[in-house]
């Protein structure tokens, strides 16, 4: 069987692994039939950005945690990429109970047991059962990070997968939750938990960097009751599907017109976005930043932050524990976030399709089975 593995910066190929077996009566092995691309997987891809990146880190002007989870020589391919899919379940571990064989599922894109400390706070994608001592434990981000493996695959395993697998809710199509392995759950634990607190606040979006999560945002601030959403962004493409969900749009050369805003999302990816973007905030104000900021000494204005009584929150998303939430919400309101796929191909043109240069990359194939199933529970 094969898995589509990251090359070099352009390149990505079909190469032949061994099929997936069960390991553990906990695990199960799906069949991927959507696959969606993440906004991080674009930089290997877009940037010839190992060399330098493993120069910054001999230099310390890149921080060396990049290393312990891409590598000391981040991106060096080839590895198996991909880490955002919808998957039907084909085989199950007899422990393995709640889930049965042909359900529809997400797998986040970070592996975690649900038991452990860390998971039990919510903290899944700093599980330190699967992590074992490293930094992360993850799908498609090279054997830095565990050797599960990439989600653009024939079939992969899932450990633990009682507590990993989320069945998508009978009548949520696919392609809505492409993206609910990463982005779409990254959006929403920028906007939805924040705002909740700040009941109809305004919400700032500054995208272009972290492209499909900034769109998720805004669709996501307008249909959690904001009272304004500006989305900030340098293509036209995305500012008309940013407008599309109800948010205004303005390009880089225009001041937002708004005065401070309850909640700002950094999707910049840039450091002088993060400058912006903590700027930008009302008192009281939360940022969630959702880039990579890879140098060490990046600059962020503290005594601004001081005085205006700023959150600045960054870290990994906790997908695993969102989804319930994030699926529910899809069920009940129809959120149509399969609008930020600005690009969908053939699974056997992924090669090829994964380096076009596109907010949104969606891959499918046929599922094995058709979602007829009714009345299932949500999460
Ligand atoms: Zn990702
Ligand atoms: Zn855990």
């Amino acid at each position: 069987m094969r898995e589509l593995r990251f090359e070099r910066s352009g390149r990505l190929a079909w190469h032949e692994r061994d099929k997936p077996v069960l390991l553990d009566p906990g695990d199960a092995i799906v069949r991927p039939f959507i696959a969606g691309r993440c906004d991080g997987d674009t930089l290997p891809i877009h940037r010839p950005v190992s060399r330098p990146l493993q120069a910054g880190m001999a230099l310390g002007l890149v921080d060396p945690v990049v290393g312990s989870i891409c590598g000391k020589i981040p991106f060096r391919g080839p590895f198996a990429i991909g880490h955002e899919c919808v998957a039907e379940i084909i085989a199950l571990g007899p422990e393995v109970t709640r889930l049965r064989v042909g359900q529809r599922v997400i797998v986040p894109w970070a592996v975690s047991c649900g038991t452990c400390s860390p998971c039990r706070r919510g903290l899944t994608s700093k599980c330190v059962t699967a992590a074992r001592g490293g930094t992360l434990a993850a799908y498609g981000f090279g054997p830095a990070s565990g050797s599960w493996g990439g989600m653009v695959t024939d079939e992969f395993r899932v450990p633990f997968a009682e507590h990993m697998l989320v069945p998508v809710p009978a009548g949520v199509p696919a392609e809505r939750v492409a993206a609910a392995s990463d982005n779409l759950a990254d959006a929403w634990r920028a906007v939805v938990p924040p705002l909740a607190a700040r009941e109809g606040g305004s919400v700032l979006v500054l995208g272009g960097g972290a492209k499909s999560i900034g769109l998720y945002a805004a669709g996501l601030a307008v249909a959690h009751g904001a009272s304004v959403v500006d989305y900030v962004d340098d293509s036209a493409r995305r500012r008309s599907i940013a407008e599309s969900f109800g948010a205004r749009s303005v390009t880089t050369q225009v001041r937002p017109r708004h005065q401070g805003y309850d909640v700002v999302v950094e999707a910049t990816s840039r450091s002088s976005g993060l400058r912006d973007a903590v700027r930008a905030l009302a008192p009281g104000g939360v940022c969630t930043a959702v880039g990579y900021y890879l140098a060490t000494g990046t600059r962020v204005p503290l005594m601004h932050m001081y005085a205006t009584d700023a959150t600045l929150r960054l870290g990994v998303s906790h997908v695993r524990a969102i989804l319930p939430s994030l699926l529910e919400f899809l069920h009940r309101t129809g959120f149509p976030a399969e609008r930020v796929t600005t690009r969908t191909a053939d699974w056997d043109e992924a090669p090829d399709a994964y380096t076009v240069r596109t907010t949104k990359l969606v891959l499918r194939r046929e599922p094995l089975a058709q979602d007829t199933v009714v009345g299932e529970e949500t999460p």
